[in-house]
């Protein structure tokens, strides 16, 4: 670590392509050289919304965690990375340019905005790995809360279906695929024992920005809205509309999509379909070719459990049932989708893990 004995306040910073996730722990006894940070840790706790563009989420928080010899709470704040400029200045009209000087960040953005940091709020940035702080931020995670990891029972009946807690206590190995704007796919064998074996520029980014293409709309939040009212039946082409059925010799069921989006070059088809159709088409598209990337990864790498996480899962259980039943099925029953409660945030919490090690 860069600090023996970190000063007050602990901040995590994962800075992504799409969000910035920051992630910060509060003390439950502040010592007296900690008052200085008082101001902060009112305004972060007292709010749950920052400026325009930033949120708290309240249902995420862990209280009573307890890191190197400190007990406290973790609390968990996004905002978009384009508000970047926005953030350092609120930061700065905060006080936060008279606290400690060095903050841990990950992702690309600790990179990219480097400069800005010192400029702005004459903060410098501790750089970390993002897949290192990825594993050790959802150990952490997952070791401190009973209830973090979780699968979907009966992925395909809606009446039937549910959340069922997942015990992790014996991890290894497994598969852990981080669905952000783009896809990283990694095979963790222990703590430290992990390669990077696969990914996809194809992810939670594409979603978006093909969504916006297609339906006009502006917010994530939005797009799933459409997509969870729409039929991508209406938009894709399905086994049984090339055989009138099932293709039962290869066992292809005939409500299995064939090609996506295949209906869409008939220009009678397409004057018929609405955007919540087109939402949902891509949404589904885009979460099948992930889950069919996690299933080969998952074979050639021999492991049987897959763990899902990545903010294009936030407020999305169309996609979590939809890998939970992919994985299922196509892999007869032998790999299993699991999936973790703090889904975007284990890079940013491994980061404020790193500054205490
Ligand atoms: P990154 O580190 O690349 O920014 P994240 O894990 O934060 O990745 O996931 C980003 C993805 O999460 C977006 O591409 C989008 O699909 C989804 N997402 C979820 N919530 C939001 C939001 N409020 N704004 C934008 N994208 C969101």
């Amino acid at each position: 670590g860069f600090n023996d004995n970190p000063l007050m306040p602990w901040f995590g910073m994962d800075i992504g392509g799409t969000l910035c996730k920051l992630v910060y722990f509060e003390p439950k006894d502040i010592t007296n050289d900690e008052l200085n940070s008082e101001n902060i840790r009112r305004y972060l706790t007292k709010n749950s919304a920052y400026g325009k563009s930033g949120h708290r989420d309240t249902h995420l928080q862990m209280n009573d965690v307890s890191i190197r010899d400190r007990r406290g709470t973790l609390h968990f704040i996004r905002f978009p990375t384009s508000e970047m400029g926005n953030f350092l200045s609120l930061a700065r009209s905060k006080g936060l340019t008279n606290l400690g000087n060095i903050v841990s960040a990950t992702g690309g953005g600790a990179y990219k905005f480097e400069e800005d940091f010192i400029k702005e709020v004459n903060m410098k940035l501790a750089k970390y790995d993002e897949f290192d702080s990825l594993i050790k931020g959802m150990l952490f995670v997952e070791a401190s809360s009973r209830t973090e990891c979780y699968y979907w029972a009966n992925p395909t009946d809606d009446t039937l279906c549910a959340k069922v807690n997942y015990d992790f206590s014996n991890p290894y190995p497994f598969l852990l695929v981080n669905i952000g704007s783009g896809v990283s796919v990694l095979a963790v064998h222990g703590p430290q024992n992990y390669k990077r074996v696969s990914g996809t520029s194809i992810g939670g980014g594409t979603f978006l920005g093909l969504c916006c293409l297609l339906t006009g709309c502006n917010t994530f939040e939005e797009a799933i809205e459409l997509a969870t009212g729409g039929d991508n039946t209406h938009v894709d082409k399905l086994v049984r509309d090339i055989y009138g059925g099932d293709y039962e010799r290869f066992g292809l069921p005939g409500d299995l999509v064939a090609s996506s989006f295949g209906q869409m070059n008939s220009r009678d088809k397409r004057s018929k379909v609405s955007r919540e159709d087109l939402a949902r088409a891509t949404l589904v598209t885009i979460t099948n070719n992930i889950g069919s990337i996690a299933r080969m990864c998952a074979l050639q790498e021999k492991i049987e459990k897959v763990l899902f996480i990545g903010n294009f899962l936030r407020v999305n259980p169309i996609s979590m049932k939809l890998l939970a039943y992919a994985m299922d099925y196509w892999s007869k029953g032998t790999m299993k989708a699991l999936f973790l409660e703090h889904e975007g945030y284990f890079g940013a919490v491994g980061c404020l893990l790193q500054c205490n090690e």
